[in-house]
């Protein structure tokens, strides 16, 4: 049997990391023929030594020569810059991409994959959130397959099998509520980078923990659920579920609710897009019953947790509102990480923004790169603002 060769952008990551270790287990199934790291030159050397790609994509130029001096010998072919990123995705090489990169970043990527046939499996929400709407109608144009690697889509594609044409009544997603469940407005003020990177139940990456702390991860899965299952922004829900052991739930119009289990492992998830409709053994633990008495729930506080209502009325608004959401969520994160900002700042920047910036009902390739750009300028002016004060 041929193994399916991969093409993994964003291979030092969180899921990029956990990727590998999927790939590494089950060798006589899958093989990695291109690996793309942003800054992480020191890792990608030492993953594409042990897994010997076809081709290798640093996107910060500066660390070129490192990358290629190390790889050179071993015949593996060594490009930089984020338009390489873009160009080894249509090479006939892979057959399946895994876009595990981070933000806004993984737009373009997606999209000249899609185009050129490809398998793709998601994990970047981001590009679902700004381009949703583009994505799905060049994948229906070019036949392409998407599957989802978020935990909680990959819940609610596992709950779909087997339900063709059965119309979906309500999407329930479900979320952790992150490490300041339960804490005021007031509480909120205080709360440091530090404390906001404890994520209660999953391990993950700085972005997206932080997008977790502040509930957005949840309003931007609301947005990808839209789009990946085509549903009507009012039959998605957000359920708070501290343990996260149900991943999501998917409810029928008969009233049946369809639910997916099992311990906090982003290795699953990873596993059934590669290797969907098949299930790949995991010697991963096991969940039991016995040693959870009680799985609880709860409603998201929306008053609190400002993120999440925005990202609502970013999704119900449609056009390039996701992306302007979007993009003041990545600066501001990544402001508050520098502690050049308050936690509190992020939902109060995004709003702002969601006022200033055209809105536009239409959305193209180029209008959300341009809403993109300009919602970053602006942001970054509240942020200078912020810190001045
Ligand atoms: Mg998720």
């Amino acid at each position: 049997m041929q193994t399916e060769k991969i093409a993994l952008l964003g291979s030092t990551g969180s899921i990029g990391i956990q990727a590998l270790k999927v790939i590494a287990a089950h060798p006589d199934r899958f093989s990695v023929v291109v690996l793309t790291a942003n800054n992480n030159a020191d890792l990608l050397i030492n993953q594409a030594k042990q897994f010997i790609p076809d081709t290798v994509v640093i996107g910060n130029k500066t660390h070129y020569k490192k990358v290629f001096d190390a790889l050179n010998p071993l015949d593996i072919k060594v490009y930089a810059g984020e338009e390489s990123i873009e160009q080894v995705v249509e090479l006939p090489l892979c057959d399946t991409v895994l876009v595990a990169l981070v933000g806004f970043s993984g737009v373009k990527p997606t999209l000249s994959a899609l185009r050129n046939g490809k398998k793709i499996a998601l994990a970047n929400k981001e590009s679902m959130v700004v381009a949703g709407e583009i994505i799905t109608r060049e994948a229906a144009i070019h036949r392409s397959i998407i599957l989802p690697i978020d935990s909680e889509h990959s819940a609610i594609f596992q709950c779909l099998g087997g339900e063709y044409k059965n119309e979906i009544e309500k999407l329930i997603i479900t979320g952790s509520g992150g490490p300041f469940r339960g804490m005021t407005s007031k509480m909120l003020k205080k709360v440091t980078p530090a404390q906001a990177l404890q994520h209660p139940t999953w391990n993950m990456g700085q972005k997206i923990t932080i997008d977790s702390a502040t509930l957005m991860n949840k309003g931007l899965e609301a947005i990808e659920a839209k789009w990946f299952f085509g549903v009507e922004p009012s039959k998605i829900e957000i359920l708070i579920h501290p343990q996260s052991i149900i991943h999501s739930l998917v409810q029928f119009r008969d009233g049946s609710i369809k639910a997916q289990l099992g311990l906090p492992n982003m290795k699953l998830p990873i596993a059934y897009a590669l290797s969907y409709p098949e299930r790949l053994y995991a010697d991963d633990k096991r969940f039991d019953f016995n040693n959870y008495p009680q799985l609880t729930f709860e409603q998201p506080d929306i008053k609190t947790f400002r993120c999440l209502r925005l990202a609502f009325e970013a999704m119900k608004k449609g056009g390039n509102m996701p992306c302007i959401l979007n993009a003041a969520n990545e600066e501001s994160v990544y402001a508050f990480l520098k502690e050049e900002i308050a936690f509190i700042h992020i939902a109060e920047i995004i709003e702002k923004s969601m006022e200033k910036i055209n809105f536009e009902t239409k959305i193209t390739v180029e209008n959300i790169i341009e809403t993109d750009r300009q919602t970053r300028l602006y942001s970054n002016e509240l942020i200078t603002k912020i810190k001045k004060k």
